[in-house]
């Protein structure tokens, strides 16, 4: 590499993920339940939303419409000035942690987590402290919220805790009162938190309660259309929280992206005007898939019980496996070259996710039978 175009030290942190890099090993033919992408069609009022421009797309005010703001803070039960639109959930949760982190400050996040959340703490100068989510237990199955775990990593230097729920790539729903019980800690002792609810609409078992319904000032919501509409690609989400934070965050928003595309601004407008009716099409389709996905599983002893509560993601325990492999990198290396099946290795998501593999149910039909049998095949014929 050249010496006078040197990434810098924040860049160098970013490490890529997993899922990228076993991503280069797929064919054309592969059955895929690596990628947390659905498979559903973005709807009809929806398109002709995004195609319903004037044949201008000028910029909008940097935080997003005033209709589409409003009709966000309508479906978020918030004010308008209480929210941002973002490019995506991604991009919210660059802008909430790098806004809010200064360098020296540690961050509270998931073990196993979705990996944006450290990579964007180190990019701020930050450090990221991984608190484990509860491993399941024959008495309880699942990745539930220690609240023990994360207060005891709490120090002077602690600035923010990043949450999930529900969690990729767990598949877990955070109990309400353990989760209120958190943010109190928190509150207490000066710390405030970023909650992605970006999965809020996939909820199979028990209520869902959002940080919101708790507590509104001491943390951010974000939330988005890419997993309930089905619109990944068109890079909309937003960030609700206390009007002055949305304020003073948004000219380092500008600075990264001016606004978020204003067709799909409108396209937010239409899908959370019908978004009653569609989560209940959506739900149908993944509350399916997600029993037949239990049901596979089922017929083979892993090391815990499988559960999905919420999202669409069976985190599979394959800890009795890692006698057979050093990793389950190397598990779902040999998976891929076997079967031809596609499925992200758990340590992808931090050390705690070692011995497990992240299925998503993201596809379904004659795929989803025949990638659920050969995994079980392969599995079996490992043991
Ligand atoms: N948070 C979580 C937990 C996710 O799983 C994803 C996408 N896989 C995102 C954020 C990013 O979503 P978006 O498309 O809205 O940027």
């Amino acid at each position: 590499m050249s010496d006078v175009l040197r990434p810098s030290r924040a860049a160098r942190s970013i490490e890529p993920t997993m899922i990228r890099s076993l991503r280069a090993g797929m064919r054309e033919s592969t059955i895929d339940f690596g990628l947390g992408q659905t498979d559903l069609e973005i709807s009809e009022a929806v398109r002709e939303a995004i195609g319903g421009g004037d044949g201008r797309e000028p910029y909008t005010p940097n935080a997003g419409s005033r209709e589409a703001r409003e009709a966000i803070a309508a479906h978020a039960d918030a004010d308008a000035d209480e929210v941002m639109l973002t490019c995506g959930v991604q991009e919210g949760l660059a802008v909430a942690i790098l806004g809010l982190c200064n360098p020296g400050d540690e961050v509270l996040v998931p073990n196993p987590g979705f990996p944006a959340y450290d990579n964007l703490v180190r990019a701020a100068g930050a450090t990221p402290v991984r608190y484990p989510l509860a491993a399941p237990t024959p008495d309880s199955p699942g990745w539930g919220l220690d609240v023990e775990a994360v207060v005891e990593r709490i120090g002077d230097a602690t600035r923010l805790a990043v949450l999930n729920n529900p969690s990729n790539p767990t598949g877990s729903v955070f109990d309400a009162d353990r989760l209120e019980a958190l943010l109190t800690a928190l509150e207490d002792a000066g710390v405030g938190w970023i909650s992605d609810e970006i999965y809020e609409d996939y909820v199979w078992e028990g209520p869902f309660v959002s940080t919101r319904s708790i507590n509104r000032q001491a943390g951010l919501v974000l939330s988005g259309l890419s997993k309930t509409h089905h619109m990944m690609g068109w890079r909309l989400g937003w960030m609700v929280g206390p009007a002055a934070i949305i304020e003073a965050l948004t000219p380092f928003h500008q600075h990264l992206v001016t606004c978020a595309p204003s067709p799909a601004q409108r396209a937010a407008i239409a899908a959370v005007a019908e978004h009653d009716e569609a989560v209940v099409a959506t739900r149908e389709v993944f509350a399916d898939r997600r029993r037949r996905v239990l049901e596979a599983f089922e017929s083979i002893e892993l090391g815990s019980e499988p559960s999905v509560d919420g999202a669409f993601y069976l985190f599979v325990d394959v800890r009795p496996w890692l006698s057979q492999f050093d990793t389950t990198l190397q598990l779902a290396r040999a998976l891929l070259h076997e079967e031809d099946v596609m499925v992200v290795p758990g340590e992808g998501f931090g050390p705690a996710g070692l011995g497990h593999l992240r299925v998503a149910f993201t596809i379904g039909g004659d795929a989803l039978e025949e990638g659920l049998r050969r995994m079980v095949d392969f599995l079996q014929r490992h043991r």
